[in-house]
């Protein structure tokens, strides 16, 4: 996953971009950049690490221009060197070009093979790049024939900014399979992935760039909408909904925050348990577990503390790291768990290592019984559409019952809101679920590797 944001029209465009891209530093933490324009010319500026570490006074003084824009990554497909770092720039026939890209797409590999049997030569090996090759190539006259273009060519999942002199592009793909949102600030148009960046820089939020939908700004104008591609039908990721998102964004229209509070409400009607308090796995479980908390009749307690001075432990590229993170980031209020009977709620259970760890502590610090509520159906798939999770292999729902789960994990009872009751809470209709339901409708890789992981 990652994190996109653009500006057009602003005088402190890369301050802004700087600012927009610490409210989406949830969605990547591996690296940080920023591309401005001005004079016909990209300046830019990327490098390993978080928002704040990326970037200095002096560095951001070095992106000038009343365009930026900005991409925070989590690797999902690619090496984690500074090189796949984001936005890419290059020079081409069309002069000086960047782009920023969340998403992933899923024929990456087989377009990469075609295109240096021709001769192209990669600095990286993000699927971006390909990207960036295929609109270099393409024929048309306008940046934005060159992209209708080359996306002709691809599968997968992409929100896309791209930055040229004179002019920003954004791109949804589709299935709308990932978020991007716009607002103005002042006469500026801003692009994001989420609407917690346009809140952080005061700008207002306009609406949601459609399934499909190319947006230019260019300086004094538009924005202009197209389509350059056939229409799909949206799948939109629910897992954005459910996880990602920070609760605060307007996601596909809704609040995330009443979105997650429903999920729980929802689990706790399926899911229902003999229990004194309702606690949450902070940060991300906490509206599940109010809404869990509320549709039960339970009091919800602060059951246990997140550590911020250290990343999420999912997202840590070693699996020696991970297990050390969990004990580093959580710990156990004892006052709210000795001798009670605890609820636990979580947004997911991946490999399952997490929700043992959390289990032991809080049945350490005292709890009488731990009964683990999921709101969100067992994960069973791996995502090829821009999601870390891996293989099928490593998925303890894909090879084990709930029953079994319960026994791994040591909680004396676990339940996992159904897809039906996930689909009702997120009241919609056009959304994604490959990861819960194995219906992969924006197309699978076909290298042997990506089929590898599909093998239970
Ligand atoms: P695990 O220990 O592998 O079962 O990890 C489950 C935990 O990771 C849950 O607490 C989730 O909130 C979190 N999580 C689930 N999916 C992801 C993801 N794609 N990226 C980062 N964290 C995740
Ligand atoms: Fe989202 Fe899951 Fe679909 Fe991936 S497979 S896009 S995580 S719903």
């Amino acid at each position: 996953m990652c994190g996109i944001f653009g500006i057009q029209g602003h005088a402190e465009a890369a301050n802004l971009a700087y600012l927009g891209l610490h409210a989406l530093q949830h969605r990547g933490q591996e690296s940080a950049g920023i591309v401005s324009a001005q004079d016909g010319r990209l300046h830019a500026h990327r490098q390993l690490g978080l928002v704040a570490d990326a970037f200095s006074a002096e560095t951001l003084s070095g992106l000038p221009g009343s365009a930026a824009m900005g991409h925070v990554r989590y690797a999902t497909t690619g090496g984690h060197g500074l090189a796949n770092a984001q936005p890419f720039t290059v020079e081409y026939a069309g002069g000086p070009l960047s782009i920023a890209h969340n998403g992933n797409l899923v024929n990456a590999q087989a377009l990469r093979d075609e295109l240096s049997a021709a001769g192209a030569v990669f600095q990286s090996d993000s699927d971006t790049e390909v990207l960036l090759h295929l609109v270099a190539q393409a024929r048309g006259s306008s940046l934005e024939e060159r992209l209708g273009e080359a996306l002709l060519r691809v599968q997968g999942a992409y929100s896309l900014l791209l930055l040229a002199p004179d002019r920003m592009v954004a791109m949804r793909d589709p299935h709308g399979l990932r978020p991007l949102v716009l607002g103005r600030v002042r006469d500026a148009w801003v692009f994001a992935s989420e609407t917690t960046a346009l809140d952080l820089i005061e700008a207002t939020y306009v609406r949601e760039l459609e399934p499909g939908e190319m947006v230019t700004v260019v300086p004094g104008g538009g924005p202009f909408s197209r389509r350059p591609l056939p229409a799909v039908p949206p799948a939109r990721c629910v897992f954005e909904q459910v996880y990602f998102a920070r609760p605060d964004a307007t996601l596909f229209g809704q609040s995330a925050y009443a979105v997650r509070k429903r999920l729980g409400a929802q689990l706790a009607k399926e899911h229902p348990a003999q229990a004194d308090v309702v606690i949450a796995v902070p940060d991300s479980g906490v509206p599940a577990a109010m809404g869990y908390a509320q549709g039960a009749g339970l009091p919800y307690e602060v059951g246990l503390i997140r550590s911020h001075y250290v990343g999420r432990t999912f997202i840590e590229p070693q699996q020696a790291i991970r297990h050390f993170g969990v004990k580093l980031k959580l710990a156990a209020v004892r006052e709210v768990l000795a001798g009670r009977r605890v609820v636990v709620v979580d947004d997911s259970i991946v490999r399952g290592t997490t929700s043992r760890k959390i289990v032991k502590m809080l049945k350490d610090a005292g709890a009488a019984e731990v009964h683990l509520r999921i709101s969100s159906p067992p994960t069973r798939w791996p995502c090829f559409y821009g999601i870390d999770t891996p293989s099928r292999q490593e998925l303890i729902a894909a090879t084990h019952g709930v029953n079994e789960i319960a026994r791994y994990v040591t909680a004396d009872s676990l339940g996992y809101l159904s897809v039906e009751g996930m689909l009702e809470a997120v009241r919609g209709e056009g959304y994604c679920t490959a990861c819960f339901t194995g219906k992969y409708v924006a197309g699978l890789p076909g290298e042997p590797a990506a089929l590898r992981a599909l093998g239970g």
